[in-house]
């Protein structure tokens, strides 16, 4: 069972005082997803990974902790259309706050990372469109992450295997099939190959379904002798 503890702090944009609930001691036990969302009991930790001000709206993991210019992108008015957007559960609309935060303070990275977690919250909810919304949204902010030379896992290939990922689950179909294509032709280590080919197999039936890595080890392919 996860343990509870309260986080006690200020507000860094506004000052308001806020108590937050967090989980602690969970971890991942079995496969994680091929997007790489962890195994139970970590999985049902993600809607105390970010926090939301009660008052300002602030979206942070730690809104105690004082961010540059956060203060300004808490009034945009994109910020203020996403804190209460219907479209999304209430808890994709922080982290999707969040991700705001991280693109304008320029980390297309991070804000890829928190619109993934958005997509997770849309799956849970299942809120499909929304679900794809979120995840085209974290494949064109790890295309721009790129475009600054950054990765969002350091690990050869474990960026592209994401990306496959966003776009089929996005139904995206065709632009992931071409990023498999590309990822295999550079002979990409065992466990990314093997991910490829089950997205490749998985992209050809139309599966937008969630799949983990477990399922790709399986298909491995016998080594020669
Ligand atoms: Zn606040």
């Amino acid at each position: 069972m996860t343990h509870l503890h309260y986080l006690n702090t200020t507000c860094s944009v506004c000052g308001e005082s806020c108590r937050f609930t967090i989980p602690e001691g969970a971890v991942s036990v079995g496969s994680r997803d091929l997007d790489t969302r962890p195994a139970e009991p970590l999985r049902s930790t993600i809607y105390a990974w970010v926090k939301r001000c009660p008052s300002c709206g602030y979206a942070a993991p730690d809104p105690g902790r004082p961010l540059d210019r956060a203060a300004d992108v808490v009034k945009l008015p994109r910020y203020r259309w996403q804190l209460d957007n219907r479209k999304f559960p209430a808890i994709a609309n922080t982290f999707l706050c969040w991700s705001i935060v991280q693109e304008d303070l320029g980390s297309p990275a991070q804000a890829a990372w928190a619109s993934l977690h958005a997509a997770w919250i849309c799956d849970d909810e299942g809120e499909d469109v929304a679900a794809r919304v979120c995840r085209k949204r974290a494949a064109d902010l790890l295309h721009r992450a790129w475009d600054q030379g950054e990765r969002l896992v350091p690990q050869d290939g474990a960026d592209e295997a994401l990306l496959a990922d966003l776009l089929r689950r996005a139904g995206r179909f065709r632009e992931a099939r071409a990023v498999v294509a590309e990822t295999l032709e550079k002979n990409p280590q065992p466990l990314i190959a093997d991910i490829m080919r089950l997205q490749g197999r998985l992209i050809a039936a139309s599966d937008r379904g969630a799949h983990t890595v477990a399922e790709a080890r399986k298909f491995r392919r016998p080594v020669a002798p």
